[in-house]
């Protein structure tokens, strides 16, 4: 009864309602991998260049600065 019952999902998934636009294809998404030039990058085309973006699968690096960003350090 006295467990630490704060580790719910919900905060971590509601970060900022803000629409971002992937610099890739163009469209508009809740959530976009960000780059600290500005760039931004959507679920879908960093999958689907994924081998181009990380060599790692721990960071990924930015084609616009060539910075390297790590996944899930939003
Ligand atoms: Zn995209
Ligand atoms: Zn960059």
């Amino acid at each position: 009864m006295f467990g630490s019952d704060y580790s719910s999902p919900y905060r971590r998934k509601h970060r900022r309602g803000r629409a971002v636009t992937c610099h890739c294809c163009g469209q508009v998404f809740p959530f976009c991998w960000s780059c600290r030039c500005g760039f931004r990058i959507c679920q879908a085309c960093m999958q689907g260049n994924l081998w181009g973006m990380t060599c790692n699968g721990i960071t990924w690096e930015c084609p616009d600065c060539g910075g390297q960003n790590g996944f899930g350090n939003q």
